[in-house]
């Protein structure tokens, strides 16, 4: 059997969300004593906290839901790309030049995770994230990539007003994976 490898982010009560949206909480309701039986957590949490997939919907009133976004998308084979140290707040952009050494495999797994460790600590959300050049999505796009994953809150700029991002989640029903606040 193949090694399965666990990405995800450990949610905490301390993990920095976006800023203005809603924080991880979780709490015992019950707890387990001589009077309860049984243990019993709560989550209170925005669904773009930690490690977590956007559906088309998220960037668009009229894409799909995460429910209507095949499973399979999200399993299988990835190639994992190591750009870590490549990017500053004066070069926050990543090029086709950055993935195209990974073109066999990307186009093999259609399934791209970019490794960039800029956003380090989970407890202070960064104020800057690199981000791909249109150039770099339409590429990703005619090697039809089915998923996209990224260590930083977001595929586009922090203050980004809309998402370049839609071009590939529309035209390949692109899920993305972030490692969000
Ligand atoms: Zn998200």
């Amino acid at each position: 059997m193949r090694n399965i490898w666990d990405i995800s982010r450990p949610l905490t009560k301390d993990l920095a969300p976006w800023p203005g949206d809603t924080p991880f909480r979780y709490e015992l309701t019950w707890r387990l004593s001589q009077t309860c039986s049984v243990n019993v957590g709560a989550l209170n949490t925005s669904t773009h906290n930690g490690t977590h997939a956007d559906a088309p919907f998220h960037f668009h009133g009229e894409g799909a839901a995460i429910d209507s976004v095949p499973l399979e998308n999200y399993i299988g084979p990835a190639v994992v790309i190591d750009l870590v140290e490549k990017f500053s707040r004066t070069q926050p952009s990543i090029a086709i030049a950055d993935l195209e050494h990974a073109r066999p495999q990307i186009a093999e797994t259609r399934r791209v995770l970019l490794k960039t460790n800029c956003f380090p600590d989970p407890t202070r959300f960064p104020d800057w994230i690199p981000v791909l050049k249109s150039e770099a999505i339409a590429w990703l796009s005619e090697l039809r990539v089915v998923l996209l994953g990224v260590d930083v809150p977001s595929v586009d700029p922090i203050e980004a007003k809309f998402w370049r991002i839609i071009t590939l989640s529309h035209s390949e029903r692109l899920p993305s994976l972030s490692h969000s606040n």
